[in-house]
């Protein structure tokens, strides 16, 4: 475990340290943020006092994602939630936007760090430790998932780009470098199962004894995770951002129970009826649609944010040891 005494420490008390944060945070956006100081205004919370604390959240509206898109503007490309002044903002994501334009993600310096060190979590949860190689396939370009690859430093490992370009190259950096983990797409993992059976190479047999999926949904699916289990003769465990909250939020432990939250005290999980938004405790086995706050962010913040991602969790005490609560997704609306 990376950070066993986060990790480890009761849930109540997380949520008990993440009230200040989240009031300071508050405070942040009626200060910063045009965009918030009129949302909540509008729904009668004229102050930071009037909005409370983390106890009363579930009072305050929810954030679509397209309320912030019809801020964009050419003039103003960041939107109206930019809170921190452009000698701050170091990096530039966008956002794959499965509808129209790109929108674009800025992250201050603190905000990469704690980008990072909630990835490395999420990622060391799988059960990779520091003196392994793992080889990662991501493209990821303009995309948030590039944050992610500092966690493997992070975590101490040693990271072997080798992108998605060509599954030869990756073959053959595996068979050269044996690297006890991979991380890539479960579509990825399941596309190089057939093609390692097509070419009768022995896929199974190699190195990798850890596969970590991310970046798309499905990979907790149970019958796909056999396969793809079989195929690598390898334990499958998934990761999971948004990039508009934070990448590899999310990460399966060993227990392969669900992911994990490894933003804990970054990050603040709620989840809603999707049809209603009204909230729903988050108990075990319950489900419906997260909904995801920032508790220390400086660039964008977001406040209750829908992420569409329709999840199951689990409460239950975890034979990792690690104390927050996890999720398997089912969907994304
Ligand atoms: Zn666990």
């Amino acid at each position: 475990m990376l950070a066993p005494e986060v990790e480890t420490r009761p849930w109540a008390e997380q949520l008990a340290a993440d009230d200040t944060p989240y009031r300071v945070q508050l405070a942040y956006l009626y200060e910063r943020s045009a965009f918030y100081r009129a949302k909540l205004a509008a729904a009668g919370f004229a102050s930071d006092r009037a909005a409370g604390g983390l106890a009363d959240i579930e009072a305050l509206p929810l954030t679509e994602k397209h309320e912030i898109r019809a801020t964009c503007t050419p003039e103003d490309p960041l939107g109206a939630h930019l809170c921190a002044a452009p000698a701050e903002i170091v990096r530039i994501y966008s956002t794959s936007g499965t509808t129209g334009a790109p929108s674009y993600v800025p992250l201050t310096t603190g905000d990469v760090d704690n980008w990072v060190t909630a990835s490395a979590r999420s990622y060391a949860a799988s059960g990779v430790r520091a003196g392994q190689r793992i080889v990662s396939t991501y493209n990821a370009g303009p995309f948030a998932a590039g944050a992610a690859l500092a966690a493997f430093e992070r975590i101490g490992l040693c990271h072997i780009p080798v992108g998605s370009g060509s599954s030869e190259r990756l073959m053959r950096a595996i068979e050269l470098l044996r690297p006890e983990a991979i991380v890539l797409t479960p579509s990825y993992a399941a596309h190089l199962v057939e093609w390692a059976a097509q070419r009768g190479a022995d896929l199974s047999g190699s190195s990798v004894a850890r596969v970590l999926v991310a970046g798309e949904p499905g990979g907790g699916e149970p019958a796909f995770r056999t396969k793809l289990e079989e195929g690598w003769g390898a334990r499958v465990t998934e990761a999971m951002g948004i990039g508009d909250i934070g990448v590899s939020l999310w990460g399966e432990c060993e227990a392969q129970g669900g992911m994990h939250l490894g933003a804990r005290g970054f990050v603040h999980a709620e989840l809603i009826e999707p049809e209603t938004g009204a909230a729903l405790p988050l108990d075990d086995d319950a489900s419906g649609e997260l909904v995801l706050t920032h508790l220390r962010h400086r660039a964008a913040p977001l406040l209750r944010f829908r992420t569409r991602d329709h999840v199951r969790v689990r409460t239950s005490p975890c034979g990792c040891g690690r104390t927050s609560p996890r999720i398997r997704s089912s969907s994304r609306a």
